[in-house]
Parts: structure tokens; C-alpha cells; sequence
């Protein structure tokens, strides 16, 4: 009996769940091991990860349907914050234009009188 026998890995060959190991090479947050099957010699490797409670560090490019639906909404509001703006300065020229009348018809009024 091997030192994994019983671990539930099963020989691609053979189909036997006796192994031993052959080497063992641990590093940062993982060992790399190679199992020999103890029935037929076929060797096999695994990799032990250590679990930690940290959360996983997302590393993935986000997906094509979600870059999409950030563009959408980022146009959208684009577009909300441009038909704000023209809004605005449509008031304002409103403003400004009815300023101006209301001094020139002061102003022709003054010359009137004069
Ligand atoms: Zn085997």
C-alpha cells in the first residue's frame, strides 16, 4: 500500500487508487507532487493549493456582454448630462436675449424722451 493510497485519485491506466510518492516540490501556495500507481507505474501529478480566507484576486478581463452594459450605461448618461447642458445654455441665451431687449427698449425709449 502506497503513502495515497485511498486518497480517491484513480490511475488513468489502471484505475487503482494505490500510489506512492515519488517527488514533492512544494512553493508559494501550493505543492506539486508526482505519484507513482503502485499497481502499474504509471505516473501521475498533483497540485495541493493552500485555502486561505482572503478572497480570490479577480484577474479575468471582463466579459464582452458586461463591457457592453458598462458602455450603455456610460452613453446613456453621457447623453442625459449633454441634454442637461444644452438645456442650460438655451436658458441662459433666453435670459440674456430678453436682457438685452428690455435695456435696448429702455434705451429707445430714453432717446425718445430726449
Ligand atoms: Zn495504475
Amino acid at each position: 500500500m502506497g503513502d495515497w493510497s485511498g486518497s480517491g485519485i484513480r490511475c488513468p491506466n489502471c484505475g487503482s487508487d494505490d500510489y506512492k510518492t515519488v517527488d514533492s516540490r512544494p512553493s508559494v501556495g501550493s505543492i506539486r507532487r508526482r505519484l507513482r500507481c503502485q499497481a502499474c507505474g504509471e505516473k501521475v501529478t498533483t497540485y495541493e493549493r493552500i485555502e486561505t480566507d482572503e478572497p480570490p484576486v479577480v484577474t479575468h478581463e471582463l466579459a464582452p456582454e458586461v463591457m457592453a452594459l458598462i458602455d450603455a450605461a456610460v452613453e446613456r448618461a453621457a447623453d442625459r448630462a449633454i441634454k442637461r447642458y444644452s438645456h442650460m445654455t438655451a436658458m441662459v441665451r433666453a435670459k440674456l436675449r430678453a436682457d438685452l431687449s428690455r435695456e435696448r427698449a429702455a434705451q429707445q425709449a430714453g432717446q425718445e424722451e430726449a
